[in-house]
Parts: structure tokens; C-alpha cells; sequence
């Protein structure tokens, strides 16, 4: 069935012609990079997350290492991380030369296990990050009930969580920094592009020294006090973001609680289809959240439907619908089994979900139409229903 329509991808950005008239307008102004558009982009983010300050860089990866800095992350640490995300969120520990120390997530929700958590931490942890996976977000309150009575920091990626919800509380303000990127299939674009926000001062004046080699003054401050002395004081990078990518992010911005809103109506279709079909479950949601749907993942009885991942992974590529799998859990990557001697079977609950998960496409351009063809062609390949 619908053999001539075209593919549909698990995630797509939304780029309208506003979006390019403000790239376009940033090009013909002086600042390229360093200017005022940064600023601009970085109040915008953090008032929509609820906190005070934000600090953007050229990647979500970029604003994870930032935070690793900002909490003066270093050798002989660890930071205690979910094994069910993208490798990024363990890489930035290595990047500072500390253990990334991974824990199982629920089997229901793949959020990071508070109880796992608890039992991972050692005299040596510094840290937990906690990652709002699929756009759901993790239950912060024990996490900050754990970190606060073991006098641990904690960190949020965020990264497919913007617009979240916790408890009435905007993902941004439940961790002491989080994380989002602007990658093109996450909430908002800047085509690549992150930022670390937090309530914390020292930790933003901290991550601005660290995108910009460890300097201590920006070149606008500089060429507005008409000075040309500056200090390196940290071991920093050029992780800086341009200002046309602000100026695309601003805009982008603007679109985000719509865009929100489609994602949970895609969501609310997935649901009302899936209800009947034992076959195909859905993620749990709990009941004090709002999602932000950055993935929409089930969980489907490949013993029951007497097919592969893999076979109907194809079969649903060749019809067009363009799903994927996230993630492979990170102590599977060879890198991490090689060099962190991870030997499989330490994580049962990540390591029997990903032989089970499957993202359906979502994103806020997709229509009615194209979401019922996504239900149709599972239905009809899982069930035998439909033509
Ligand atoms: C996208 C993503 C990142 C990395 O962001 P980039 O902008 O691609 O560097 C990190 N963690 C998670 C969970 C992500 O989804």
C-alpha cells in the first residue's frame, strides 16, 4: 500500500522562509560570530527553560563538555550515567580524562534507574547526568533527593527534551546544568548547535571561558573597551556558535510551542492506534510529565510476529517509512567495550529493550495522512489488517 508516496523519515527539521530572510539579514550585518545575536538567542533559551542563564556553543556534544568543565569534572572522577543514550553523554567524561560509569534504565520508560544510580556511586563519583530520553524526563526528584544527600552535582542532557515538563517544572531547572543541541531532528534547529543553561553564574561565566580557549574576555567586550590585552586562564576550545545560526535559532524558536503541540498530537494518534495492538508497546509515560516527543519509541514482540528487527526494519524502509532504532546501549559500542571492559550482560533491561525498540517517524511537519500510513503499514505487516 502506498507504494508511490515518499519516504518518511523518523526526524526532519521545519525550515520556513522567516528562518532564512533572519540567516540572510545576520549575513549582512558586521558580527558573523561574537555578536549580538548570541546573547539574544542565549536569554530566549533560558527563559523558555526557565532558568538564568545559557551558553551556547557549536553542538549538543560541545554543551555537554562545557558542562563537564563547568563542574570541574577531571581525572579520578566518575560520573554516573544511563546506558540507553546517544554515545555523546558518556564521551564528555572521557574527554575530561574521568570514568563514565553507566547504569541499566527501567524497562518501561528507558529513563536512568534511581536505584541503580544509588547503588553506582562510589567515593570517587562527582556526578549524575540524567537524560530525558525520548522527550520524557527522568524522575528528577529522586535523582535530586540522591545527589543532595551524597553532596553529588547533577546534570541533565536534554537533548530531546526541550519543552519537557516535570512536575510543572520546565526541563532546564531540574538539574544544576542541562544540555540541549540543534541538531536538525531535535526541537529546534541551528544546524549544528547546543546549549548548556543553569541558575548558576560561576558555571556560565566558566562554560563561556571554555568555548572560547579559555579566554577571559570576548572579542566584542574587547573591541567595545578598545583594548587589544586578554588572558587565557583555562585549558579551553572554539566550540563558538555563529551568529547567523542564532538568528536562525531565534526564529526557530518561536515555533516551538506549536511545534510541541504537533508532536504530542502525532504522539496522541500513535497511542489511540497502538492501544489495540498487543503486539506493539508503546513507552510508558508517567502521569507528572509533559513529553516533548523528541522520539516516538516502541517496544515490539519480534518472537510473537516471528520476524526480525531486521526484516521489518527493511520492510518498512521499503515501503517508505524511514524508522530507526535509538540507541545501541553505549557499553555495546566497540570502543567502550575495548577500552572500559564492558563484556555484555551487565544492563538486562537496556540490552532486552534494544532488542525490542523501534522510533516511529515524528516531526511537526508531518500530516494526519503520513502519520496513518506509518499505522497502516505496521498494522498491516505485524497483524495482516488493512489492503
Ligand atoms: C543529539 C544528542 C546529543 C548530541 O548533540 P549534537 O548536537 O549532535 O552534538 C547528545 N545527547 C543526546 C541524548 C542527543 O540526542
Amino acid at each position: 500500500m502506498n507504494s508511490n508516496q515518499s519516504f518518511i523519515p523518523y526526524g526532519r527539521q521545519s525550515v520556513d522562509e522567516d528562518d532564512i530572510a533572519a540567516v540572510v539579514e545576520t549575513l549582512r550585518s558586521d558580527w558573523l560570530t561574537t555578536g549580538p545575536k548570541i546573547s539574544e538567542f542565549e536569554r530566549s533559551v533560558a527563559d523558555c527553560a526557565g532558568v538564568r542563564h545559557g551558553v551556547a556553543v557549536n553542538s549538543g556534544t560541545a554543551a555537554l563538555h562545557a558542562a563537564m568543565f563547568a563542574m570541574d569534572v577531571g581525572p579520578g572522577d566518575e560520573v554516573i550515567a544511563p546506558v540507553m543514550t546517544f554515545a555523546a553523554t558518556a564521551n564528555c567524561v572521557l574527554y575530561r580524562g574521568a570514568t563514565p560509569v553507566l547504569v541499566d534504565v527501567h524497562p518501561d520508560t528507558l529513563l536512568i534507574d534511581p536505584a541503580a544510580v544509588e547503588a553506582a556511586i562510589t567515593p570517587k563519583t562527582k556526578a549524575i547526568v540524567g537524560v530525558d530520553y525520548a522527550g520524557q524526563p527522568c524522575d528528577w526528584d529522586r535523582l535530586r533527593a540522591i545527589a543532595d544527600r551524597r553532596g553529588l552535582m547533577l546534570a541533565a542532557d536534554g537533548c530531546h527534551a526541550l519543552g519537557a515538563e516535570y512536575k510543572q517544572k520546565k526541563v532546564g531547572s531540574l538539574a544544576d546544568l542541562t544540555c540541549f543541541s540543534f541538531h536538525p531532528v531535535k526541537h529546534i534547529t541551528t544546524g549544528e548547535g547546543g546549549m548548556t543553561v543553569t541558575n548558576y553564574s560561576d558555571f556560565a561565566d566558566r562554560m563561556r571561558r571554555f568555548r572560547s580557549h579559555g579566554i577571559d574576555v570576548d572579542p566584542r567586550q574587547r573591541a567595545e573597551r578598545g583594548t587589544w590585552f586578554y588572558e587565557m586562564v583555562d585549558l579551553g576550545f572554539n566550540y563558538r556558535i555563529t551568529d547567523f545560526q542564532c538568528a536562525l535559532g531565534l526564529r526557530q524558536l518561536t515555533k516551538l510551542p506549536r511545534w510541541l503541540e504537533r508532536r504530542r498530537g502525532i504522539a496522541a494518534r500513535y497511542d489511540e492506534a497502538f492501544a489495540s495492538v498487543d503486539m506493539i508497546q508503546p513507552l510508558k509515560k508517567s502521569a507528572d510529565i509533559r513529553h516533548a516527543y523528541h522520539l516516538y519509541v516502541v517496544k515490539i514482540d519480534f518472537e510473537r510476529l516471528g520476524k526480525s528487527r531486521k526484516e521489518l526494519f527493511s520492510d518498512l524502509r521499503a515501503r517508505g517509512i524511514g524508522v530507526n532504532v535509538h540507541y545501541i546501549p553505549i557499553h555495546m559500542h566497540p570502543y567502550y567495550r575495548d577500552n572500559l571492559n564492558y563484556k555484555g550482560g551487565e544492563f538486562p533491561a537496556a540490552e532486552k529493550a534494544y532488542e525490542q525498540i523501534l522510533s516511529l517517524p515524528m516531526y511537526p511537519a508531518m500530516s494526519d495522512s503520513q502519520v496513518d500510513a506509518v499505522i497502516a503499514n505496521l498494522q498491516e505487516i505485524l497483524c495482516g489488517i488493512g489492503a
